[in-house]
């Protein structure tokens, strides 16, 4: 599979240093595309003032070849049902990602642009690890494991663990 990405978020920089990282786990051809807008205005939860990650993902999904996965990076703060905010979401072949929480600046925090390409990566490595059907592990340490806040994306690796390498493997036979 080929991995499209289409990024809001006008980072040369960030988005070359994403599609090495997926080349590099998953071996696949990856080609960037920077677009003025991904999300649209009528996904926005108004209460919330967050975007339905769900949507958005179903919005793109008839939009995606069938020889590709497509990843979608959104500068804006997404959620999903009953969870008050995500890094991103995967659905059939298209997944998303969010720029918004992986800024120090969010946290109040000094500008650091390394950190804040190293969680993009991390989050791009991931929710394309769900595209190819990897669930999440349980060591911390691994791309795959869940981030249930910014602390555990910056524990963990961008590299699948031995484990999840030989599930992805496996899964590419069938
Ligand atoms: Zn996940
Ligand atoms: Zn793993």
């Amino acid at each position: 599979m080929r991995v499209r990405v289409l990024s809001e978020v006008h980072d040369e920089e960030a988005l070359r240093s994403v599609e090495e990282a997926l080349r590099e786990v998953y071996g696949e051809e990856v080609e960037v595309e920077f677009v003025e807008r991904i999300v649209s205005e009528k996904f926005l939860n108004k209460d919330r003032g967050q975007y339905d990650a769900w949507r958005i993902v179903k919005e793109y999904s008839p939009t995606r070849r069938p020889d590709e996965y497509l990843l979608l990076v959104v500068e804006e703060d997404i959620y999903a049902a009953g969870l008050n905010y995500v890094f991103g979401l995967a659905w059939q072949g298209v997944s998303v990602i969010s720029a918004h929480r992986l800024r120090q600046e969010f946290y109040g925090m000094p500008p650091d642009r390394k950190l804040f390409i190293e969680r993009l990566r991390k989050e791009a490595v991931h929710e394309i690890g769900h595209l190819h059907g990897l669930t999440h592990c349980s060591n911390r340490k691994c791309v795959m494991a869940f981030s249930n806040w910014i602390g555990d994306t910056d524990y963990k690796s961008y590299m699948l663990c031995g484990q999840c390498r030989r599930r992805l493997e496996r899964g590419s036979e069938i």
